[in-house]
């Protein structure tokens, strides 16, 4: 491939905070960050004519969406078209093992589904989530990993991250730490 640019492909399951970390991470080391899964909502909600692309009905619609093959195609063209000129951080599901198997650097995050329901909700609540609420929050991550299961894949050369128990600034530094040695 010619590409003459750096591609940082961070992967993970729903709420593994894969797009904060790689907004971050982009700002941390001047790249443009580009978030695959706003690009499968974005047409989401254009199918459904909804305008607010994190509302529950998008999200519950996505993965159905995120299967259509000529989707895919269209994201993932998308995705390459950017990355030929722009040096990029890109967070998804499939980004390391298809869309730029070539990466220089490939980062798979992972956590605990109860922590990740948890954080979810704090971020959307502005406060912290009672257990009931967690619990509820938690079956529809689980539900949505399921769904999101066959187009979710772990690079083989990948760095698997668990964030459970790191706050997001550590989680950025090991991330940018390895960056740097690209
Ligand atoms: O990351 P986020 O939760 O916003 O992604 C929304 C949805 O887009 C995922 O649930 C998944 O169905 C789909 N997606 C995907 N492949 C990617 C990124 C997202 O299928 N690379």
């Amino acid at each position: 491939m010619s590409r003459t640019s750096v591609v940082i492909a961070i992967d993970g399951p729903a709420a593994s905070g894969k797009s904060s970390t790689a907004a971050w991470v982009a700002r941390e080391l001047g790249f443009q960050h580009l978030d695959s899964g706003l690009l499968y909502r974005a047409e989401t909600s254009r199918r459904l004519g909804i305008a607010d692309l994190r509302s529950p009905e998008v999200t519950a619609a996505v993965s159905e969406v995120a299967q259509i093959p000529e989707v895919r195609a269209a994201v993932n063209a998308e995705l390459r078209r950017i990355a030929e000129t722009e040096n990029v951080v890109v967070d998804g599901r499939d980004i390391g093992s298809f869309v730029f198997p070539d990466a220089q650097l490939k980062i798979f995050l992972v956590a605990d589904p109860w922590e990740r329901a948890r954080r979810r909700l704090h971020q959307r609540l502005g406060r912290p989530a009672a257990d009931d609420e967690i619990a509820q929050e938690t079956r529809l991550l689980v539900e949505r990993d399921a769904s999101d299961a066959t187009n979710t894949l772990q690079a083989r050369d990948a760095v698997l991250i668990d964030t459970t128990y790191l706050t997001q600034e550590e989680q950025v530094q090991r991330i940018v730490a390895l960056a740097q040695k690209v």
